[in-house]
């Protein structure tokens, strides 16, 4: 899954289960392998990738990720920080939180896979991602549709909690 889709559905299902950054932190990777549990698509969709690599992107894969991320962020801040006031330090860890394994396993992969405990969990992340073989119209489209259905699901909740906490 995409890094905006992530921050967006992370900060709707975490901003109303804690006021604490370091909660916020780890509820935003409990819902980032959540979100990868979930059909997805990934940059695979496009070429070729079996491994999370920025290195080997082409440059309009790379503006891609680039312009999804910062479509991201947007809407999380304009819609979570501006109109429904929700504290930007703890929007800023829950986000982090969204796309730290991905993070974790682009740019740390090499001191992670030295431990066990490191390994383990770098190969419990890469499990799901890039599992989409077949590429046509059709199951991108279905793809597409499932992406949305949860962001707006994780909105619906993040609405039904706003009236709770
Ligand atoms: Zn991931």
């Amino acid at each position: 899954m995409l890094p905006g889709i992530h921050i967006i559905t992370a900060n709707a299902l975490a901003l109303n289960l804690t006021k604490n950054p370091i909660g916020g932190l780890l509820l935003g990777i409990v819902f980032h392998h959540l979100g990868d549990i979930l059909p997805h698509k990934d940059l695979n969709v496009f070429q070729n990738y079996n491994e999370i690599s920025i290195k080997q992107l082409p440059k309009n894969l790379k503006l891609f990720l680039a312009s999804e991320l910062s479509i991201g962020l947007l809407f999380s801040f304009i819609y979570f920080i501006l109109f429904f006031k929700k504290s930007f330090l703890l929007f800023l860890f829950i986000s982090l939180g969204a796309v730290l394994p991905d993070l974790i396993t682009i740019f740390f992969k090499k001191a992670f896979e030295k431990y066990g405990f490191g390994r383990r969990y770098i190969n419990f992340h890469k499990k799901f991602h890039f599992k989409l073989k077949d590429k046509s119209f059709k199951t991108i489209l279905l793809l597409q549709i499932y992406e949305l259905f949860f962001i707006i699901l994780s909105l619906i909740f993040f609405h039904l909690s706003n009236n709770f906490v």
